[in-house]
C-alpha cells in the first residue's frame, strides 16, 4: 500500500497539474506517487505540444526528407528503382498515425490510472479564479493545495502589419499540398527544421535570419557549416537582413518588406513561415488571481526549488523558459511534484543537455562551445572530419565534423560539437562521458565498437589525450 502525504490533520494533500505534456504528465505522476490526490486538466489532449506540434510530427516529418535523401543514394549500391513519387497528403496522414501511437502507446496513461490520478482532457483554457480555485472553458470547478503549473509555450506574434497572413511551424505541418515556394523567418532549431524539411520536399526556400549567424546558440563552425550545407542545397540562407516592416497578400502567396540600414527590400513566396521566438503560454491562466509573477514573455518566474512567488504553486517545463526540451521538461516535473508534496528538497542545478536538430546534416551539441570554452580555461579543441572515418566512408556520408572541446589543467571533456549524419546519437555517448566526469584520456580507452558513427569519438579523445601528453595504454586509433 502506498502511504498517503498528509496535509494538515487527517487530510491527503491535493494537487492539481496544469497543462499534460511531459512536464504536466511527470508531475501528476510522482506526485500520486508520493501520495496525493492528483488531478492532471489539459485544454486539449495528453502528450501536450510534444506529441502533436513539436518533437513527434517533426521528427516524422524529418524521416521522410532522410528516406527520400537516402533514395539519391541507391543507385551508388547498385539499386536500380524508377524515381519516388512524393504525395504529401499520405505523408501527413501518416504523421497523424505516429502521433496516435505515441500517445497510444509511448503515454504512460495506465500508470496515471494505477495511480489514481483523475485526468481532465480536453477541459479547454484553465484559469485561477482564487489562490486555490481553477475553471476551465469546458465548465470544470476545481481545488487544491497546491498547483504545478505546465502549460507549456506557445510561438510568438510579431506586432508588425500584415501578420496575420503569416503561419506558424504548426500551421506548416498541417499544409494539404507542399507550397511551391516558402520564406522561413527565424533560423533558431524551429526555423531550420521547418526549412531543411521543406527543401527536401521541393519547395523552393528563403531562410531569413535577423542575426549575422544561423543558430546562434551552437558553435561558430556548426552554423557556418550548417549554413553552407543549406545553400550547397539550394537554401537561400540571408543572415542579417534586417527588419521587418510588414507582410502584405500578394496573388500567390505572401510579400514580406524588410529594410536594412535605412533601405527598403521584399521578398515573395506561397507561404511565410514565422518562428522567431517562443512565449509562455500563460496568457490565459490568471496568474495573477494566484498571485504568480511572471516576466514580459509570460515565463513564470521560479527559484531553484521550481516554487513561483507563490508558495503553494509550482511550474515545470517550457513555462518557466529555461532549457526548452523534453529531457529538461519530465526533469522539472519530477522535481516541482517532489518539491510540491515533500517541501523543497530538490534542487535543480546545472545539468548536462545534448541538443540537436534534425536537418539536412543533422547538427548537435553537449557542453560548451570553443568561443565559451576558451573565455574560462585553456581549451584544447581537436577534430574528427566525417571523410576520415570508416563508417561514413562505408555509408556514404562524409560530410561532417565532430569537434571536442578539453580542458587542459583538467583533462575533463567540456563540449562536443558535431555536423553530420547522426550526430545527435553522437553527442549522447559524450553527455554520459561528461556527466560521469570522465576524462579525455578514459574515454580514449573505451573501446567503442567498429565501425560505428559515434566511434568517431574515440579517435577525437585519442587525438586530445595524445595532445595533452597523457597515457592512453590499451588503446590504438583505428
Ligand atoms: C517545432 C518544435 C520542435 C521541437 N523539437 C524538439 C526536439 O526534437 N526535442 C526536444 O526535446 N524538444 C523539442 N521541442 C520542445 C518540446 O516540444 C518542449 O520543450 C516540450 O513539449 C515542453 O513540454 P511542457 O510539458 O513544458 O509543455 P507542452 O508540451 O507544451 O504541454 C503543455 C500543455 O499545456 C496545455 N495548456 C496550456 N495552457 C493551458 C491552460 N490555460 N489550461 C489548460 N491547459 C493548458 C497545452 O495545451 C499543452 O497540452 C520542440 C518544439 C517545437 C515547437
Amino acid at each position: 500500500m502506498r502511504s498517503r502525504i498528509e496535509e494538515g490533520e487527517n487530510r491527503v494533500m491535493e494537487v492539481i497539474v496544469i497543462g499534460a505534456g511531459p512536464a504536466g504528465v511527470m508531475a501528476a505522476r510522482r506526485a500520486a506517487e508520493l501520495g496525493a490526490k492528483t488531478t492532471l486538466v489539459t485544454r486539449d489532449e495528453l502528450g501536450g505540444s510534444a506529441a502533436s506540434d513539436g518533437p513527434v510530427p517533426v521528427r516524422t516529418l524529418a524521416h521522410a526528407a532522410r528516406l527520400i535523401r537516402e533514395t539519391r543514394q541507391l543507385g551508388q549500391y547498385g539499386i536500380v528503382v524508377s524515381a519516388p513519387l512524393f504525395d504529401y497528403s499520405q505523408l501527413l496522414a501518416r504523421v497523424r498515425e505516429v502521433v496516435d501511437d505515441v500517445r497510444t502507446h509511448a503515454l504512460p496513461r495506465e500508470d496515471l490510472d494505477r495511480l489514481g490520478v483523475t485526468v481532465h482532457e480536453h477541459a479547454g483554457s484553465v484559469r485561477f479564479v482564487d489562490p486555490h480555485a481553477l475553471e476551465s472553458e469546458s465548465g470544470l470547478q476545481l481545488r487544491a493545495d497546491k498547483f504545478i503549473l505546465c502549460a507549456g509555450g506557445t510561438s510568438r506574434r510579431l506586432p508588425v502589419p500584415g501578420f496575420e497572413l503569416t503561419a506558424t511551424h504548426s500551421d506548416a505541418w498541417s499544409l494539404t499540398a507542399v507550397p511551391p515556394s516558402m520564406l522561413v523567418v527565424g533560423a533558431g532549431a524551429t526555423g531550420v527544421q521547418v526549412a531543411s524539411i521543406f527543401n527536401a520536399f521541393g519547395s523552393r526556400v528563403r531562410l531569413f535570419q535577423a542575426a549575422p549567424r544561423i543558430l546562434t546558440t551552437e558553435d561558430d563552425d556548426v552554423s557556418a557549416a550548417v549554413a553552407a550545407a543549406f545553400r550547397a542545397s539550394g537554401i537561400e540562407v540571408n543572415e542579417s537582413f534586417g527588419s521587418i516592416e510588414s507582410f502584405e497578400r500578394t496573388p500567390s502567396g505572401v510579400r514580406m518588406i524588410f529594410s536594412k540600414d535605412g533601405t527598403r527590400d521584399s521578398a515573395e513566396a506561397a507561404l511565410a513561415v514565422v518562428a522567431v521566438c517562443w512565449v509562455a503560454d500563460t496568457a490565459g491562466l490568471n496568474l495573477a488571481a494566484a498571485g504568480v509573477e511572471a516576466d514580459r514573455r509570460g515565463y513564470v518566474r521560479v527559484d531553484p526549488h521550481l516554487q513561483t512567488s507563490a508558495e503553494h504553486v509550482f511550474a515545470a517545463g517550457d513555462i518557466t523558459g529555461r532549457l526548452m526540451l523534453v529531457p529538461q521538461a519530465v526533469h522539472d516535473g519530477f522535481a516541482a511534484a517532489t518539491n510540491a508534496v515533500r517541501g523543497a528538497t530538490v534542487t535543480l542545478g546545472d545539468q548536462i543537455s545534448p541538443i540537436g536538430g534534425f536537418t539536412d546534416p543533422e547538427y548537435a551539441q553537449v557542453g560548451l562551445t570553443e568561443a565559451k570554452a576558451r573565455e574560462t580555461c585553456d581549451a584544447v579543441v581537436t577534430l574528427v572530419r566525417f571523410d576520415e572515418t570508416t563508417r561514413t566512408i562505408i555509408d556514404g556520408r562524409t560530410a561532417g565534423f565532430c569537434k571536442l572541446i578539453t580542458d587542459r589543467a583538467t583533462c575533463r571533456i567540456l563540449g562536443c560539437h558535431v555536423v553530420g549524419d547522426r550526430a545527435v546519437e553522437i553527442v549522447q555517448v559524450v553527455a554520459i562521458a561528461m556527466a560521469a566526469g570522465m576524462r579525455v584520456d578514459d574515454l580514449a580507452r573505451v573501446p567503442l565498437s567498429f565501425p560505428t558513427y559515434a566511434g568517431m569519438l574515440g579517435r577525437a579523445a585519442y587525438r586530445a589525450a595524445s595532445q595533452l601528453n597523457l597515457d592512453v595504454s590499451g588503446r590504438r586509433e583505428h
